[in-house]
């Protein structure tokens, strides 16, 4: 299929952009007209544990003469560490995969409860607040409860947030229910997906995997790495690239937009139209939205 469908799309692609449909500041259309402005011809809406918002993107980007491809960023667990799973093409009425994004968004929800209750005992801050800041019924994290810190002017921005009350070291923190990415891949994989790990050696205590369960994933059904991210170490990104070269895997980069939420621009890293193609080739869980 790549190589009929090459010619129908061309770069620079970035494939990982969030909406308000989860914890971006900006629409799903309004997102497409970013990235549209940043130079970009090929998207990726990837809201984390939700779909919500791709036809509002689709149309968008199909207006703009956009290539969009389907995406989200599912939530995922190993041992300590939070792992994100970039899913791209699958079929999202898919039942697995369906129940398992059910799920983990709605343990956010008491996660975040209990985050904000933890906070409350310090701080002037309510539940209410954190509803105020969420539109729709966007997959609720972090980031929401920073906004509402920020409308409370206890923080100035999320980056402040996040460097202080949001750490798991100030002792408010919450984790949520979120499945192995053993778990993750397969049902990436078995919805037509295909799974990319995002963001894989970030530093702190999100630190890489050990490569040996990085090498199960793979065995699992895993595509590949987000190796282009700005929160990628380069000594993580040396191990992946190595990695990706072993084993054939499709390598991406990308910016992870959140809108206002992040200082990352859309385009400040793309994937090559090559693994583009072998994305779309290795999907069969839906389709890729051409001009
Ligand atoms: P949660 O999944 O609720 O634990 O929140 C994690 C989310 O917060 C990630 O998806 C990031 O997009 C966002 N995030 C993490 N660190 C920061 C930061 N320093 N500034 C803004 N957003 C952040
Ligand atoms: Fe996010
Ligand atoms: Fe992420
Ligand atoms: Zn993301």
């Amino acid at each position: 299929m790549a190589a009929d469908q090459s010619h129908r799309f061309a770069g620079p692609a970035d494939l990982h952009l969030h909406s308000n449909h989860s914890d971006g500041t900006e629409a799903p259309a309004e997102v497409v007209r970013q990235a549209h402005r940043h130079g970009l011809a090929t998207i990726a809406l990837t809201d984390h544990d939700r779909t919500t918002g791709w036809d509002e993107a689709a149309a968008e980007a199909a207006r703009l003469d956009m290539t969009f491809l389907p995406g989200m960023e599912l939530s995922a667990k190993h041992e300590w560490r939070s792992v994100h799973v970039l899913a791209y093409l699958f079929d999202p009425e898919d039942r697995a995969l369906r129940a398992e994004t059910d799920r983990i968004r709605s343990d956010r929800i008491g996660r975040a409860e209990r985050i904000v209750r933890n906070i409350g005992r310090d701080y002037d801050l309510h539940w209410d607040d954190v509803v105020a800041q969420t539109t729709l019924d966007a997959t609720v994290g972090r980031p929401h409860i920073a906004d509402a810190l920020i409308a409370r002017g206890i923080v100035r921005d999320r980056t402040e947030a996040f460097d202080g009350i949001l750490h798991p070291r100030e002792g408010y923190y919450e984790p949520h229910y979120a499945p192995d990415p053993l778990t993750a891949v397969r049902l990436i994989t078995d919805a037509g997906g295909v799974a990319i790990i995002a963001h894989p050696v970030t530093t702190g205590r999100d630190r890489m995997m050990p490569v040996a369960f990085i090498e199960r994933l793979i065995a699992a059904g895993l595509g590949g790495f987000e190796i282009e991210h700005r929160e990628n170490t380069a000594a993580g990104k040396k191990v992946l690239r190595d990695l990706a070269v072993k084993h054939d895997l499709i390598v991406t980069g990308s910016s992870d937009y959140h809108g206002g939420g992040k200082p990352n621009r859309p385009g400040e890293n793309t994937t090559s139209d090559e693994m583009v193609a072998r994305l779309i080739s290795r999907a069969s869980g839906s389709a890729p939205r051409y001009p």
